[in-house]
């Protein structure tokens, strides 16, 4: 019988995860399909009811915080983050976790493997920055997060130095932060194809010595941050690096094998 998977967000019709995992179910063979479902948040929980035969989840914007209230366990990882992007069976228990934070990080360790004692900005303070900071701060990052709405950055910063004690700041603007920045991560939904592109970092900030990192990625190009970036000599990172390796870690959770790392890099472009 054909093992059943899929994504669910709103809306959905963007997402790369479907042709990135059904390209690795089709080279190892297995019977096995991956689609995308469209669940507005009033339906949340009369999906999670009556789709038990999906066998995995990836789960997207709106649902990462709120899916978890529909689960059996929820792992420390995601707990901690208070998102789940991944759901997966473990015998008749429905569990989620997030592979956000490690595909991240692998993502941005590719860019600059020592993190360690250096200072990174993120920019914005939704569910993804919420994973990137986790992240960050585990690795003993020094990190300011500079976000459009003020309250919402003192909230994740207050939430993460609840559950250890990371160097977190929350900065007003770009002149607070102030000395040389090592990492930029943008986690604002700036950047998404077909809407505007208002300038995120002001191009002083730039530098030969950096990564930038945009986690919003283009199907054809690159963002206008990660652009300018680059002119100014930083190093770039584009969210489908970040897409492929959490793709990768889902895929191994649900399937037991290996993922085929090329074969699901080369449907994402
Ligand atoms: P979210 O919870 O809705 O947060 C959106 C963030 O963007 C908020 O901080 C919001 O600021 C900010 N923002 C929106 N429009 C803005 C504007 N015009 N100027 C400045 N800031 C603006 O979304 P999310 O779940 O964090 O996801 C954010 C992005 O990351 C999405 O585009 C998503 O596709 C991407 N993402 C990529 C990956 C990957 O694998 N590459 C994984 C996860 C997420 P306010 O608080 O002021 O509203």
């Amino acid at each position: 019988m054909t093992s059943l998977f899929g994504i669910i967000a709103h809306p959905v019709a963007h997402s790369l995860s479907p042709a990135m995992h059904n390209a690795a179910f089709k080279a190892l063979k297995m019977d096995a399909r991956f689609d995308a479902f469209d669940v507005l948040p009033e339906d949340l929980e009369k999906f999670m009811k009556e789709h038990r035969e999906l066998k995995g989840m990836a789960v997207s914007i709106p649902h990462k915080e709120t899916v978890g209230q529909y689960l059996d366990e929820i792992d420390p990882i995601a707990r901690e983050i208070g998102a789940v992007n991944t759901v997966y069976s473990k015998g008749e228990k429905r569990c989620g976790t997030n592979t956000d934070a490690p595909g991240f990080l692998r993502a941005v360790k590719e860019a600059m493997p020592e993190l360690k004692g250096k200072r990174a900005v993120i920019l914005g303070a939704g569910g993804a920055a919420r994973a990137v900071v986790w992240a960050l701060t585990k690795e003993g990052m020094e990190v300011a997060i500079l976000n459009r709405t003020g309250e919402k950055a003192e909230m994740l910063a207050k939430a993460f130095q609840a559950v250890k004690d990371p160097q977190i700041k929350v900065a007003k603007n770009w002149e607070e932060i102030g000395g040389k920045i090592d990492l930029i991560v943008n986690t604002t939904s700036v950047g998404l194809e077909g809407h505007e592109e208002p300038e995120l970092v002001p191009a002083r900030y730039f530098h030969s010595n950096q990564v930038v990192f945009d986690l919003v990625y283009q199907k054809k190009s690159i963002t206008k941050l990660l652009v300018y970036a680059q002119s100014a000599g930083a190093k770039i990172v584009d969210g489908k690096a970040m897409l492929l390796y959490q793709g990768m870690l889902q895929f191994e959770l649900w399937t037991g094998q290996k993922a085929p790392k090329e074969v699901m890099r080369t449907a994402l472009k």
